[in-house]
């Protein structure tokens, strides 16, 4: 029976590293499979999970010698807390190893949206030329909002500084006396007006009952009209048939998901046809660099409490 069961996708190179000490058994496709994890815990001291297997009672239950749970990622919200705190098993997450991944990709697909530029590439392959259709914005000089101002929205002001961006954040746990703002060229604003000042809207908070569905359609009513909206934190922090309305209607002018109400999306799915709108899997850490980050911090700290408690 293996010490380490690993349901997801995790640098090999880390794998490797478990390996030398531990028996392992890892399958990036093990979390299509829960009942199989249950099977696997039984005797393991330790799981590593991305952000899609859920470690629920029915997984904690079963894992009569669980000690550590290891995070590839930071949100916490397929992790039942509570049930791990009570059967005493600790979880370590990889704090700050996939800011960056997830801050160019914010940047990127700001850009994309304000300038529009690559929104009809399927027309251009069809030698439809829509030159007028992509009449896009610069960035600089527009405003930038943050929702949530912890490190991710940190490691894309700085970026978006050079850019030359008027930026704007709200966070209830950061007081607008704090120097951090100041540090980042930030203006601390409160939630409504944030919506109100901001060109586009890059959100970056955990979910929790007091961030789920913040953005629904009163949020998006007091938006400006054409706004572009990014979220690359957790799925049901946005409504989607509000974000949709809005795409269709012209209030916002584009939007990004990273994250998804339901993942993975299937065919046929609500998004079908809504306008400039870009999407991706669930990607945002998933770079080369941040999965060995990520990869590596976990797999050190799980070995070191294994070993030495
Ligand atoms: P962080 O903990 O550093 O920052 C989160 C910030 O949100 C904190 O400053 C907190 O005070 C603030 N906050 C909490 N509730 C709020 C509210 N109601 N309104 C405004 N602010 C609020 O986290 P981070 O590293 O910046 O990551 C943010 C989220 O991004 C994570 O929780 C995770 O869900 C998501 N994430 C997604 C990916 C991806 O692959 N797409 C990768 C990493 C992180």
């Amino acid at each position: 029976m293996p010490d380490i069961v690993i349901s997801e996708a995790m640098d090999l190179r880390a794998v490797e590293s478990l390996k030398c000490d531990f028996e392992v058994v890892y399958d990036p496709d093990l979390v299509n499979r829960p009942s199989e994890i249950v099977a696997l815990v039984d005797n393991a001291l330790a799981l590593i999970v991305r952000n899609q297997t859920q470690v629920n009672s029915s997984i904690l239950e079963k894992a009569r010698k669980l000690k550590a749970l290891g995070r590839l990622g930071v949100g916490l919200d397929n992790i039942d807390l509570i049930a791990c705190k009570s059967k005493g098993v600790e979880v370590f997450l990889a704090t700050g190893a996939n800011t960056t991944s997830v801050a160019e990709l914010v940047i990127g697909a700001m850009i994309a949206l304000v300038r529009k530029a690559f929104l009809l590439t399927e027309d251009v392959k069809l030698g439809k030329w829509p030159r007028l259709e992509l009449g896009g914005r610069e960035v600089m000089g527009l405003s930038l909002g943050f929702i949530g101002f912890g490190a991710i929205s940190r490691a894309v002001a700085s970026r978006a500084q050079c850019l030359g961006m008027d930026l704007y954040g709200t966070d209830p746990f950061v007081s607008y006396s704090d120097p951090i703002w100041v540090e980042y060229g930030v203006k601390p604003l409160s939630f409504v007006n944030l919506l109100k000042v901001s060109d586009v809207i890059t959100i970056h908070v955990p979910l929790e009952k007091s961030t789920e569905y913040l953005i629904d359609q009163m949020a998006i009513e007091s938006m400006k009209t054409g706004a572009v909206l990014i979220n690359t934190s957790r799925g049901r922090i946005v409504s989607e048939i509000d974000m949709i309305s809005a795409l269709h209607s012209g209030k916002l002018s584009g939007a990004f998901l990273d994250v998804f109400e339901n993942e993975p999306v299937i065919k046929g799915s609500r998004f079908d046809g809504v306008p400039n709108l870009i999407l991706s899997p669930h990607i945002g850490a998933m770079t080369e660099q941040g999965n060995a980050r990520v990869s590596k911090m976990v797999a050190e700290n799980i070995s070191n409490f294994l070993k030495e408690g």
